[in-house]
C-alpha cells in the first residue's frame, strides 16, 4: 500500500506548497526521492519544514525550506524569486496548502467562508501565476493542483471548502488551455480521505461510514497521493494535461 512511483525528476525543481506536514510532506520526499530539487514551502511550521529539508539532503537530494503565506501575493512572488536563486527556476508547482472550517452554511462565518477560499483557491492561483512566465518561457512545466473528492462530489458542511476544491478544478481546466499551447501541463489531483492532520479529528463513526463506502476498504495514506503527484511531474504523463485524478480507493465513484 502506498508505494511510491519511482520516476526521472532529475534536473527538475519543484515548489511544494504546504509542505511542512501531511500530504505537500509526503509529495516532498517522493519528489526528491525522484531526483528533484524541492522547495519545501510552510506558514506556521518552520521547524518541521527546515527537519525535513534537512533530512533531505542527508539522503543526497537538493532541499531548501521556504516561508510564505500562499494567500499573501507579495510573500508568494518573493518565495519564487528565493527558490530560483537557490534551486533554479521552478519546473515543477505543487498547489497543496490548504485549510478546513467546516460547518452548515447558516452556522458559516465571513471569515469561515474568506479563509478557505484564499488558501485553497486564491493561493494555487497566485502561486501559479508567479511561476507560468518562467515556466512558459522554458516551454515546460508541471502544475499539480491539490483540489479533493469533496470538490468533485461537495459534501453537507464543506460548501466552503468544496467550493474552493470545484474551483480548482475550473482553474485547473482552464490553465491547462491556456499554457498548453506552450508546453505547461496543468492537472489536478482530488484524494479522497487521508490520514492527516486535517482528517484526524474525524469522528470515528464517520470514519466507519467513510470505509463502508470506499471500495478499496482503507483510507488513503500520503504516500498514495504523492505517488500520483510523482506521476504527473514526470515525463510519463507527458501527453496528460487538464485531468482530475481521483486518489480515493474509489469512494467518488
Ligand atoms: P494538513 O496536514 O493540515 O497540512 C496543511 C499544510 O498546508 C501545512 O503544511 C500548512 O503549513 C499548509 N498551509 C496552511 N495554510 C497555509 C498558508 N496560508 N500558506 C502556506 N501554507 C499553508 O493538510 P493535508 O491533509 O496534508 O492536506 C493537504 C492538501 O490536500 C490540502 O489542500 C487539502 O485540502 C487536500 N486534501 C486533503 C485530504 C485529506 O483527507 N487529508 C483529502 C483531499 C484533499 P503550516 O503548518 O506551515 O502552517
Amino acid at each position: 500500500m502506498g508505494e511510491e512511483a519511482t520516476a526521472d525528476l532529475k534536473g527538475q525543481v519543484a515548489l511544494v506548497t504546504g509542505a511542512s506536514r501531511g500530504i505537500g510532506r509526503a509529495a516532498a520526499k517522493a519528489l526528491a526521492r525522484a531526483g528533484a530539487a524541492v522547495a519545501i514551502n510552510y506558514q506556521r511550521s518552520r521547524e518541521a519544514a527546515e527537519v525535513l529539508a534537512e533530512s533531505l539532503c542527508e539522503d543526497g537530494a537538493e532541499a531548501v525550506a521556504v516561508a510564505a503565506d500562499v494567500t499573501d501575493a507579495g510573500q508568494v512572488k518573493a518565495m519564487v524569486e528565493q527558490v530560483q536563486g537557490s534551486l533554479g527556476p521552478v519546473t515543477v508547482l505543487v498547489n497543496n496548502a490548504g485549510i478546513t472550517r467546516d460547518g452548515l452554511l447558516v452556522r458559516l462565518s465571513d471569515d469561515d467562508l474568506d479563509e478557505v477560499l484564499s488558501v485553497n483557491l486564491r493561493g494555487a492561483f497566485l502561486a501559479s501565476r508567479a511561476v507560468a512566465r518562467g515556466m512558459m518561457k522554458a516551454k515546460g512545466g508541471s502544475i499539480i493542483n491539490v483540489s479533493s473528492v469533496i470538490g468533485r462530489r461537495g459534501n453537507a458542511g464543506q460548501s466552503n471548502y468544496a467550493a474552493a476544491k470545484a474551483g480548482l478544478i475550473g482553474m485547473t481546466k482552464s490553465l491547462a488551455r491556456e499554457l498548453g499551447p506552450r508546453g505547461v501541463r496543468v492537472n489536478a489531483v482530488a484524494p479522497g480521505y487521508v490520514e492527516t492532520d486535517m482528517t484526524a479529528q474525524l469522528p470515528e463513526n464517520m470514519k466507519e461510514e467513510i470505509l463502508k463506502n470506499t471500495p478499496l476498504g482503507r483510507l488513503a495514506t500520503p504516500e498514495d497521493v504523492a505517488s500520483a503527484i510523482v506521476f504527473l511531474a514526470s515525463p510519463a504523463s507527458s501527453y496528460i494535461t487538464g485531468a482530475v485524478i481521483a486518489i480515493d480507493g474509489g469512494v467518488g465513484i
